[in-house]
């Protein structure tokens, strides 16, 4: 590719410019450019979402390992893993990993907003968090005090269409103890119940259909596909734009106001780092120039990790309707004439949120029921429309506060080059207990009348994994990513160990900001797409808040010979 060069071509100059249409870019895209006074530009590295696949919701199991419109990332191999290499899929499209993630809707605790609040960062509490949850949704039961009823972002109560095992296996949860629960986003997080999904009218509801698309028709929002923004132009320490490629050729787009990096909890600090924002050693290791040494660029990686058990079942499960080739075609049939069935929904239709042990004062494990296995699918694949062809069911569940924390680092000063990603999963003592905690409920779970009534036998791990050390093991081999990877920007007070402040500016730069998963300060109790797009929510406020103070930037003049041509590697 032909490296960039003083006469390098000015496609955009605008108010703001966005790094990526994810979850929380697209939420930017609408908000920044909803008064119309302010241009702005989104550049997003993956293709238009307008694809079959990615409407349809099931269809995340097609685009699991789709490279046209996925990272695909590899993370190192992982000693808390028995050395296994972990695949982290992440969005490459407009909408991001909204795109293509499982649609689950779960905000997690206010325990965990208190926390954020608590590590030095004011106004981002339960009760100043809440108010963006409500206005980013529009919830199929109506509003009420928590939950929204006219934000872009539907938010579908699907329960009359899940699979009937589901039943089974709240009634399950009753009998182990667990309460039922109608709502986890409601008063209390805790108890079994039904996931409620992001999808309308038997279409994916992600971030570009809720937010992107009606943005992008005012003339002053302009979304650029296959741009991919490989580093941010300063002036001085002030991000003045970007540098993108697109079509194999260096462009530059320069932002009066600000530059807003979206590009998700590995590629916002991978840029960050390439742009001389990151721990000196390491950028002066890849030849970059330092503009602002911070350790901290990258640290405290967090994500879910699952651990799942599989049971051959008596009974008919979601098996019996997508294995056989008259069981997809009339799935198809009732998916393309009435966009209902089980290509309608997420095979996550059932779970809950329990404490492991007694003491804890709020729950610390999360539940996933699916009523489909894909056990004999080859490696490389995750068909969720050709699973076993026997009648079985999963139930998994994930700590929802780990304390194991990895980090990210560039291997090159090459953008293209996919960073060295390092979870650290299960590398405490505290998550390890909590695994098995979690193993010993779902094995007293299948113990209940209502379940042992269904279960036909425990096929994996099966009664061999019995002792503590067989456990142990058996949680080291087989646990998988639930793809949450957040924290690598934290946000908080003290530079030297986060990355953004509480208005989530970068830490000794100007005119840049990071919003996406990687600024939570710690992850929360659950999935992570609705507290992205909460902390987008408000981020947008506090952009367009500072607009109001310095108006007077508005059309400053930026100086273009000044900006430093790239040293090409
Ligand atoms: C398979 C899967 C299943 C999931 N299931 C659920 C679920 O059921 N419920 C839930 O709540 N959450 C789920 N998640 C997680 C959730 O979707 C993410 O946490 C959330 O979407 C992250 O939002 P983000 O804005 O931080 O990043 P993303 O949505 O990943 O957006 C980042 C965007 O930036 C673009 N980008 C990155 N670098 C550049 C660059 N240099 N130049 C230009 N563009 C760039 C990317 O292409 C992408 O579009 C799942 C995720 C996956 C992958």
């Amino acid at each position: 590719m032909r490296p960039p060069s003083a006469e390098m071509a000015t496609s955009h100059t605008c108010d703001f410019i966005v790094v990526g249409a994810g979850s929380a870019g697209c939420v930017l895209a609408n908000r920044l450019s909803s008064n119309g006074k302010f241009n702005v530009l989104v550049l997003e590295a993956g293709p238009h979402d307008r694809k079959f696949w990615i409407q349809v919701p099931i269809g995340y199991g097609k685009t699991f390992y789709d490279r046209k419109v996925n990272w695909a990332y590899l993370t190192e191999p992982e000693a808390g893993l028995n050395n296994r290499v972990s695949y982290w899929p992440r969005g490459k499209i407009t909408g991001g990993s909204s795109s293509i993630n499982a649609m689950v809707y779960i905000r997690g605790q206010k325990e965990d907003y208190n926390a954020w609040r608590d590590m030095g960062n004011p106004d981002w509490g339960w009760n100043d968090v809440l108010p963006y949850f409500k206005k980013a949704e529009t919830n199929s039961r109506g509003g009420d005090a928590y939950r929204g009823d006219s934000g872009p972002l539907y938010v579908n109560d699907a329960s009359e269409h899940y699979h009937a095992l589901c039943k089974t296996f709240i009634a399950a949860a009753n009998e182990y103890g667990l309460p039922c629960n109608p709502d986890f986003n409601g008063a209390s997080q805790e108890g079994a119940g039904l996931y409620q999904i992001t999808t309308k009218d038997g279409l994916r509801m992600s971030a570009s259909r809720a937010y992107l698309r009606p943005a992008a028709k005012r003339k002053n929002c302009m979304v650029e596909t296959g741009a991919h923004v490989t580093r941010i132009l300063f002036e001085n320490n002030r991000a003045i734009g970007v540098e993108y490629v697109k079509k194999g050729r260096f462009v530059r787009a320069l932002a009066y106001r600000e530059v807003i990096l979206s590009g998700g909890a590995i590629n916002s600090p991978q840029l960050l780092q390439l742009s001389g924002i990151g721990p000196e050693k390491l950028l002066r290791e890849h030849g970059i120039p330092v503009l602002c040494g911070n350790d901290a660029v990258g640290q405290n990686l967090q994500d879910h990790l699952a651990y799942t058990h599989y049971y051959r079942s008596k009974v008919p499960t979601l098996n019996n309707q997508l294995a056989p080739w008259w069981g997809k075609l009339w799935a198809g049939m009732q998916y393309l004439l009435f966009r209902q069935g089980p290509l309608s929904l997420s095979v996550n239709q059932a779970g809950g949120f329990f404490r492991s042990s007694p003491g804890r004062t709020s729950p610390n494990l999360q539940i996933y029921f699916a009523a489909l296995t894909y056990v004999t699918s080859p490696p490389g694949e995750r068909p969720l429309m050709r699973p076993d062809p026997y009648p079985a069911f999963q139930n998994a569940f994930s700590q929802c506060r780990p304390t194991s924390k990895g980090h990210l680092q560039i291997r090159s000063n090459d953008p293209f080059t996919h960073p060295r990603i390092q979870p650290n999963y299960l590398s405490t003592e505290q998550d390890i207990q909590e695994m098995v905690e979690g193993f010993e409920f779902l094995r007293s779970l299948s113990q209940t009348r209502a379940l042992s009534g269904i279960l036909d036998e425990e096929m994996t791990p099966g009664p061999a994994v019995h002792s503590a050390t067989e456990i142990i093991e058996d949680i080291r081999n087989r646990s998988e990513t639930v793809y949450h990877p957040t924290s690598t920007c934290r946000m908080g007070p003290d530079p030297q160990s986060f990355v953004v402040d509480s208005s989530l500016k970068v830490h000794g730069a100007n005119g840049l900001r990071v919003v996406d998963a990687s600024v939570f300060p710690v992850i929360v109790s659950g999935n992570t797409n609705a507290p992205v797009i909460m902390v987008a929510e408000k981020a947008s406020d506090l952009i367009l808040q500072d607009t109001q103070e310095t108006s007077h930037r508005a059309g400053r003049r930026i100086d273009t010979a000044a900006i430093p041509t790239h040293k090409s590697a």
